[in-house]
């Protein structure tokens, strides 16, 4: 207990020196964080890109290279948390979207690629048989989730705890006050039998099943294949829609993890890469419940959006899913995903620290714990300050990752890439070793 309280000091003093480093690092940086904090609260307009004691600003981006205000260079494993798949300004994606341009914009009116792009989403995820685009992943379930409703008639919503759909769909922690106001029943993600329990008196008031397939902002934590077909079966069962929220995971195979697992939703959303780079979302699904968005019926439901088929996104999504991330591109960039993956926790082992990495294929997470991680509850197990002091130390060495954890790749990035982010684990595990020894948890 002594040593275990000692070594938390030892964490607390190393974590202190390493954010100095940081302050020292990034002068500009931190002047650029105190005059946002004029005109944004916090100096922020989107709560998961701060970082305490200040952010840093990026100026430019190419290929797999991002540099700050202070003139330092990374390689950006981020992936803008998997949404920048392509890398930075992609010569396809450009030429698409200097098309886009040559044509004018905001036509407020049909264009002639949306019908081409909600084509080639619909034969690349299996569930999907019609679509609609949104601006964001965030509407995208807001209108999937208003749509199970308003379709079964029905009020309460299952969602996940560690579950994240977007600024409104927050389960992770204590959740947010800011949630949508519906009627919610949060199940414990990878716990079927406790699940089923909890749904058991609602079986008449379910209208939806929410979940990721894995969960990305929680840790890259992937679910059961056996949990995902019970929750199909108990949608099934109880007359719910289920929706698989694959805002993140539409990258982890060419349809998904739904073609991974071959069990298929009633509605998807979409968001993130699959835009090409632009604000994007998009919900589809089975062509019986889509129907009721068809503007023809006399009952069909109302979903407006001025951006909606914007024609920057239309035709950057276009180009960048059926000429960049193909089929075969997919498969070889969660192919390498997973031997990067398997390389860092060979490292992680090799040096026996209560470390590892989560994740599938072109998604992986840190934590620092070794114990097996299924849930919100096994990734609190990890020493959140552990965690803060590789952020910082990695960032140093000019890695670009999330400070949660987060490492997304892109198809910019190449095995020197790769292994400059294994020497720079090994590095961390090498210099930090002693900190661990009877680190406590959270
Ligand atoms: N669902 C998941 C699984 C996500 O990871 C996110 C964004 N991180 C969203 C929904 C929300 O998407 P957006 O940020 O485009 O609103």
């Amino acid at each position: 207990m002594a040593l275990a309280h000692s070594t938390n000091i030892d964490i607390a003093a190393a974590l202190a020196e390493a954010e100095e480093l940081y302050r020292a690092r990034n002068p500009k940086s931190l002047a650029q964080h105190h005059a946002a904090c004029a005109a944004m609260p916090g100096g922020n307009t989107r709560s998961a890109i701060h970082v305490d004691p200040f952010p840093l600003t990026m100026v430019r981006g190419n290929g797999a290279r991002l540099w700050d205000l202070d003139g330092h260079e990374y390689v950006d494993f981020l992936s803008e948390f998997t949404a920048g798949i392509f890398g930075h300004s992609h010569p396809k994606i450009r030429h698409a979207i200097d098309a886009a341009l040559d044509g004018g914009l905001n036509f407020g009116a049909h264009n002639a690629t949306e019908a081409q792009f909600a084509a080639a989403i619909c034969a690349r995820f299996p569930s999907i048989e019609l679509v609609r685009f949104t601006n964001s992943g965030t509407e995208a379930n807001l209108m999937a989730v208003s749509a199970a409703r308003a379709i079964t008639g029905r009020p309460k919503i299952l969602v996940f705890q560690g579950g994240y759909h977007g600024g409104v769909f927050y389960f992770r922690g204590h959740g947010s006050a800011l949630n949508a106001p519906f009627e919610y029943l949060l199940g414990r993600y990878n716990d079927l039998e406790a699940v089923e329990a909890l749904v058991r008196p609602y079986r008449a008031e379910l209208a939806a099943i929410l979940v990721e397939p894995m969960q990305g902002t929680t840790g890259c934590i992937p679910a059961e294949r056996d949990f995902l077909a019970g929750l199909r079966a108990s949608a099934d069962d109880t007359g719910a829609l289920l929706i698989f929220d694959e805002v993140m995971t539409s990258r982890l195979s060419p349809g998904g993890l739904q073609q991974v697992h071959g069990i298929l939703p009633d509605l998807t959303t979409l968001g993130k890469y699959v835009g090409g780079g632009m604000s994007f979302g998009a919900f589809g699904g089975r062509a019986d419940i889509m129907e009721h968005f068809d503007p023809r019926r006399p009952d069909a439901f109302q979903h407006a959006g001025t951006f909606n088929n914007n024609v920057l996104t239309m035709n950057a999504g276009l180009v960048g899913l059926t000429e960049i991330y193909t089929p075969e591109r997919a498969r070889a960039l969660n192919a390498w995903g997973d031997r990067l993956r398997e390389r860092l926790n060979a490292v992680v082992k090799r040096s026996r620290l209560a470390m590892q990495f989560t994740g599938l294929g072109s998604m992986l997470s840190v934590h620092m714990t070794d114990r097996p991680i299924r849930s919100q509850d096994d990734a609190e197990q990890g020493n959140a300050k552990l965690r803060d002091l590789f952020y910082f130390d990695l960032v140093g060495r000019g890695i670009w990752f999330a400070k949660r954890g987060m490492f997304a790749l892109s198809i910019a990035l190449d095995e020197q890439d790769g292994d400059k982010l294994v020497e720079a684990v090994e590095e961390f595990t090498q210099t930090h070793a002693p900190l661990f020894a009877n680190a406590q948890s959270g």
